[in-house]
């Protein structure tokens, strides 16, 4: 799943001194990847969406500046795009490169849609295990309702 960035002559990653870029994003999924990442950034964050790409059609990227992401980050993002690719960038030169691997299990991060959920109580952390990756569908852990990627809503 790696790929060569100077197949896609939109992304300048050399612009950015250090940070991570996260490309390869669904379409229209930037702001929730945002989410999941906190709003405290202290550098630059550049947002692309719903940039052509010839992989998918459409994407979206997203750079943030001075802030490298968790394997527990990743692993969230990954359930709303579970083709994202990570560039962690130091001193203007990509360091590493890596597609997450995708999470069996989701904890604390979906809604459950059963309204009778214990999930939905609050000191119960949701809990989702994960049927299939892509298209994503999980099942509640408790409830064993499943939800495909459509009805997904994140917490
Ligand atoms: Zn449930």
């Amino acid at each position: 799943m790696t790929e060569k960035g100077a197949a896609e002559p939109l992304i300048r990653v050399s612009a950015l001194s250090e940070g991570t870029v996260i490309d390869h994003l669904v379409a229209g999924t930037a702001l929730k990847v945002l989410d999941i990442l906190g709003i405290e950034f202290e550098g630059a964050v550049t947002i692309g969406m719903n940039l052509e790409s010839r992989k998918m059609g459409q994407k979206d990227i997203i750079k943030i500046e001075h802030r490298e992401v968790s394997p527990n980050e990743v692993a969230k993002i990954a359930v709303v795009s579970p083709r994202a690719s990570f560039s962690i960038i130091r001193d203007f030169k990509v360091v590493e490169k890596f597609s997450p691997t995708p999470p069996k299990l989701i904890e604390g991060l979906i809604w459950c849609k059963n309204p009778s959920c214990i999930s939905r109580e609050d000191r119960v952390k949701s809990k989702f295990v994960v049927v299939r990756m892509d298209p994503l569908q999980i099942r509640c852990h408790y409830c064993e309702r499943s939800q495909r990627k459509e009805e997904i809503e994140l917490l």
